[in-house]
């Protein structure tokens, strides 16, 4: 896409600073303008230098920008949007990056002046940490990013917001804001709170178990702790603003897991089995598209085999096999990959 005077980010955490970071490492504009609605983060963003100005006042970062994307918790858009309106750059495109899209155009709508072009979007990246210092460029590399313009929307602006996600890294998908709603309900929102209720439960049994549940977590949980970490102000704010599609799908949940629940009470391991194969295909899938890795993020931990201590004077001790046999040398480039893997590890 063509470079840009001016790209406005209002909210400087994991998303808005990742899409600073993504838009510079592509050179989209001349001034990556930030703002947040908190001194500290400003300062902190300063010392890590990802945007081109910083902003106290929401109302100076838009001035003058041709994209401006809300990137703080969903929660707060209401307030900013009504703020921001009047300073909107005719012929700008205002979007955002919230985890649900229809409360956002309740929200959000209604201040949209004439001649701006509105239009919701959502980034499918994240990580469970938050704030400034969690941002890096390639967030967005090869996972989607959904567009719900409403009916009505100009095309061409579409079209310019879908290349400016493309040059962040992403796939683009567009969809209305419903439709989202209800596939992220079940793909994001009932998995955090699944996982917001099952370290929760756990806690409470471990005042029961006195520390073994943190202490003898098994990977299955230790998987769930990792979503249980995310914000919790963005996901109050996701629950609150998507309460319709999250209950229809945790309806549905219910009804699946008291299933499982008869067949577990039962003994039947036919269902028990079809069911886990199926859901394993599942897996499989969502890895062969590149949207995860088989590790989950956990392979380091996994793998890693701490060197032997070396011990001063300490003669080498040859094995019986090696007595007989000389070992062939591995290749130097193996050596040292195997140096750089060991390091990264922590
Ligand atoms: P985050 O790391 O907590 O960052 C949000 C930032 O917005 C914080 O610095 C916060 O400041 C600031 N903020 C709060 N109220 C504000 C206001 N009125 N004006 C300006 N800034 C304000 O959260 P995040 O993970 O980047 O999430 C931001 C948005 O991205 C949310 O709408 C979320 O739904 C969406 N999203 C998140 C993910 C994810 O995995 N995290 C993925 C896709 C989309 P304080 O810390 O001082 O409150």
């Amino acid at each position: 896409m063509n470079r840009l005077d001016k790209i406005a980010i209002l909210g400087l955490g994991l998303i808005g600073s990742s899409i600073a970071h993504a838009a510079r490492r592509a050179k989209l504009a001349d001034d990556i303008a930030g703002h947040d609605a908190s001194d500290d983060v400003l300062a902190r963003a300063q010392v890590l230098g990802f945007c081109d100005s910083l902003h106290g006042d929401a109302v100076s970062a838009v001035a003058g920008a041709d994209v401006v994307i809300l990137c703080s918790p969903v929660g707060a858009y209401k307030e900013i949007a009504e703020r921001i309106a009047p300073h909107l750059k005719p012929g700008a495109i205002l979007s955002d990056v919230g985890s649900v899209k229809s409360a956002v155009i309740r929200d959000v709508g209604p201040f949209v002046p004439k001649g701006v072009h509105f239009i919701p979007a959502h980034p499918i990246a994240g990580t469970e940490f938050s704030g400034p210092e969690a941002g890096f460029a390639s967030l967005f590399d090869g996972r989607w990013a959904i567009l719900t313009p409403m009916r009505g929307t100009d095309p061409q602006a579409v079209e310019r917001l879908k290349e400016f996600w493309q040059a962040l890294g992403s796939q683009v998908d567009v969809m209305n804001a419903g439709h989202h709603d209800l596939v992220l309900a079940i793909t994001s929102h009932l998995p955090h709170l699944i996982a917001y209720n099952i370290v929760g439960t756990a806690h409470d049994l471990e005042k029961v178990t006195q520390g073994e549940v943190i202490k003898y977590s098994a990977s299955g949980f230790r998987d769930f702790t990792r979503i249980a970490a995310s914000d919790p102000t963005m996901w109050r704010d996701v629950f609150l603003n998507n309460r319709d599609a999250v209950l229809e799908v945790l309806g549905r949940f219910n009804e699946d897991l008291s299933q499982l629940q008869r067949a577990v009470r039962n003994g039947d391991g036919k269902t028990l089995f079809d069911w886990f194969t199926r859901t394993r295909a599942i897996r499989r899938a969502i890895v062969n598209t590149g949207q995860d890795v088989p590790s989950f993020g956990r392979l380091p931990f996994q793998v890693y085999i701490p060197p032997p201590k070396k011990r001063k004077g300490a003669k080498k001790k040859k094995s019986a096999a090696g007595k007989a046999k000389k070992k062939k040398p591995a290749p130097r480039k193996a050596a040292r990959k195997t140096a750089r893997t060991r390091r990264r590890v922590r």
